[in-house]
């Protein structure tokens, strides 16, 4: 088969590269424009197996390449996914969701290709209720800052199931649930990289707000297997579904527990909380398990500890 993966060289991207290579034959294409990636998360991949196009989803010549390649089967993870790079680009995050996920359907329409989309657990924003099933329909603000991720995410889902009801089309839609693990941009600003980063570096732990707020963390081996596993269930199941671990933190423990597991000299700070921050997010993944046969095998302790070996070696080969 021939398997094309959008945003490949991201970290979610190049970790289900690694997770084809793995488990299939198969030839790989990624398309990223590398604006919040880095090509080095596959150049020990590339060849003959795994190709590398720079590329812009939003650029609707990337039909006519799906076509030409005719390529079996897409993995779209192309969008900034971290708070600091999305608020930092929001026309081009909220075009990435949009623009981009109406190009790749329309290169589904009318063909035998399936499609894995992954949308994301902000689509229920500052959630009411906890834990979030995908029955719920969320509480966003429609003007705030990062309503240009939720609601481009929202507007990506609303797009694909007009897309199935019109045209039958074959769309594995997962909610995405906050993933770390090797492959992390240290420099991505999210929690868990900020507080290694920081912590490795001696340097304080910002906590944002009250640090009260929860978020439940999934190893990214994890996630990518259930991605791979719906996306190769034999019969179509549109979802969306949930991945993600149900373990829920404060952003305080998390900051405590990486602190004292690295015997840092980091002071813990608190700095102003971020605009509309969920203040629980917590997956109920029922539909997961059912599904999928899957749940979450790698434990918070053992998953912070292999992200702080692979934080390590990067901050190292920096020096
Ligand atoms: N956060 C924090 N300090 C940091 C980075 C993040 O307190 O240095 C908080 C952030 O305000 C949010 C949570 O950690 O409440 C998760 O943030 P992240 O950027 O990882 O992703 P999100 O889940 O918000 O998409």
């Amino acid at each position: 088969m021939r398997i094309l993966i959008t945003g490949g060289c991201g970290f979610l991207g190049s970790n289900m590269v690694k997770k084809i290579l793995k488990e299939t034959n198969d030839t790989i294409y990624v398309i990223d424009n590398l604006s919040t990636s880095n090509k080095e998360n596959i150049e020990a991949y590339l060849g003959k197996k795994v190709n590398f196009i720079e590329m812009d989803i939003c650029d609707n010549k990337i039909i006519n390449v799906i076509n030409e390649l005719d390529i079996d089967e897409i993995y779209n993870f192309a969008c900034p996914a971290s708070p600091k790079y999305y608020l930092d680009h929001p026309i081009e995050t909220w075009e990435a969701s949009v623009i981009g996920i109406k190009n790749l359907l329309d290169s589904i329409k009318g063909t035998k290709r399936k499609l894995f989309h992954s949308s994301t657990s902000e689509v229920y924003g500052d959630a009411l209720e906890s834990p979030q099933n995908e029955e719920y329909w969320g509480n966003v603000n429609p003007i705030g800052v990062r309503s240009c991720y939720d609601e481009g995410k929202r507007a990506a889902e609303s797009l694909i199931y007009d897309y199935i009801r019109k045209y039958d089309v074959d769309v594995r839609v997962a909610r995405l649930f906050n993933t770390y693990g090797p492959g992390m941009s240290t420099e991505d600003g999210r929690i868990i990289s900020n507080f290694i980063t920081q912590g490795l570096n001696n340097e304080p732990i910002t906590i944002y707000g009250s640090g009260k707020q929860t978020r439940s963390f999934c190893f990214v081996d994890d996630t990518i297997d259930a991605i791979y596993k719906y996306m190769n269930l034999a019969k179509k199941s549109n979802g969306p579904i949930n991945i993600g671990n149900p373990q829920e933190k404060t952003i305080e423990e998390v900051a405590v527990y990486i602190k004292n597991l690295l015997s840092t000299k980091s002071s813990i700070v608190y700095m102003a909380k971020m605009s509309d921050d969920p203040q629980r997010r917590k997956p109920n993944i029922a539909k997961a398990k059912g599904l999928l046969d899957w749940i979450p095998q790698v434990s918070y302790e053992e998953g912070i500890k292999q992200t702080i070996k692979y934080f390590k070696s990067k901050i190292n080969a920096k020096k």
